[in-house]
């Protein structure tokens, strides 16, 4: 058994010797937020437990069903009207943290909209005196370091939180740290991503946040668009964002890590927002010098038919659980995607 090589063990066991499943939540049911509740669905090691929208939450410790709470939110708006577990409340997340004792780690799959959004909500978690594992895929760079400053105060509240572990800043980072490993310097991390998605409805606060990364736009810009507002940009555009030297927290991962500096880390890519097949191959591309003196590039590519959500909602669990193996050993603080690997959860 590995487990006895291990401090403490990772995944406990329940007096029948079996595993008992991660408690798990999941804050925003939008379209991260949904796939992610699929995705937990076909686990065994995690049960999905918690979830919160903008107007409501579910608490149901024996597990919630994913079915039942999409066509609930699609219908009425909010996960607060089901019957088993549903309470409507104007501080969702607030209530829920109060609310469900159970869960050892949250996925944040929320807009980070105001750009301080997601520090905001770290800081409730601290203020609620709330222990556990939270994971964001979080983009922007300045908001990455806002978390950094938050590093010693969620270390001291006993909370393990992974950031920037989607797809990009997520996988897509991680993959570039391990190919460095090749290399004796890093010369250049070249980030290229294709989303594409059938309508921008299914993922509101991720085209308004790739909104706000085009030239004569700001954060603050697009989170005031109205839905009209963000259609009529897309139909001038047929339905794609072209988007290029992005302020992506790729940089400043990397940077941490020792790989590179942030300057050498560059991210662009292209999101059809009306068409689900990919415009391009999502990749990244490491080129460095090797100890003999050969410059030379490696490149990971994503098949085309994983989704968005897929390579999002997947790395974020993994994350999630990695974080689980942390906290349970008694190591809080603060981690990005660069410098802790992946578990894989079955
Ligand atoms: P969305 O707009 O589809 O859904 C957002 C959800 O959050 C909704 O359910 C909404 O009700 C809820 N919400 C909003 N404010 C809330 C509040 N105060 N309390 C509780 N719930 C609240 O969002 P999405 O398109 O799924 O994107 C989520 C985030 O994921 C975005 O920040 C996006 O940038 C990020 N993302 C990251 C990556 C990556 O690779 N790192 C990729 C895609 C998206």
């Amino acid at each position: 058994m590995v487990e006895q090589y291990l401090a403490a063990p990772a995944i406990a066991t329940t007096a029948a010797g079996q595993t008992a499943p991660i408690q798990v939540g999941v804050l925003g049911f939008g379209g991260l937020g949904q796939a992610a509740s699929r995705v937990l669905a076909q686990k065994q090691e995690m049960r999905w437990v918690a979830a919160a929208d903008q107007q409501g939450f579910v608490y149901n410790a024996t597990g919630l069903n994913a079915d039942a709470c999409i066509t609930t939110y699609r219908d009425r708006g909010s996960l607060g009207y089901l019957a088993a577990g549903g309470s409507l409340s104007p501080d969702s997340i607030a209530a829920l943290i109060a609310q469900a004792p159970t869960v050892e780690g949250y996925f944040l799959a929320l807009p980070n909209l105001p750009n301080t959004f997601m520090a905001s909500v770290a800081q409730q978690f601290i203020q609620a005196g709330w222990r556990g594992v939270l994971v964001d895929a979080m983009k922007r760079t300045s908001a990455v370091e806002q978390l950094l400053d938050l590093a010693d105060d969620l270390r001291s509240a006993g909370i393990t939180y992974m950031t920037g572990c989607g797809a990009t800043p997520g996988l897509l980072t991680a993959a570039a740290a391990l190919a460095a490993q090749s290399y004796a310097e890093v010369h250049q991390v070249k980030i290229t991503f294709g989303v594409g998605i059938a309508n921008w409805e299914a993922y509101r606060a991720t085209v308004r946040e790739d909104i706000g990364h085009l030239p004569g736009y700001s954060v603050e810009q697009a989170r005031q668009m109205t839905d009209a507002e963000v259609a009529a940009l897309l139909d001038r555009t047929n339905g794609i964002l072209t988007l290029e030297n992005m302020e992506h927290a790729d940089d400043i991962m990397l940077e941490l890590a020792g790989i590179c500096g942030r300057d050498r880390v560059t991210v662009g890519g292209v999101v059809d927002t009306r068409n689900p097949k990919k415009p391009l191959s999502t990749n990244v591309q490491v080129t460095g010098r090797t100890f003999e003196g050969k410059i030379s590039t490696h490149t990971f590519t994503l098949g085309d038919e994983t989704s968005m959500a897929a390579n999002v909602c997947g790395p974020a669990f993994g994350y999630l659980k990695a974080g689980i193996q942390l906290h349970r050993r008694g190591i809080h603080g603060l981690f990005t995607a660069a410098e802790v690997m992946p578990q894989f959860v079955r």
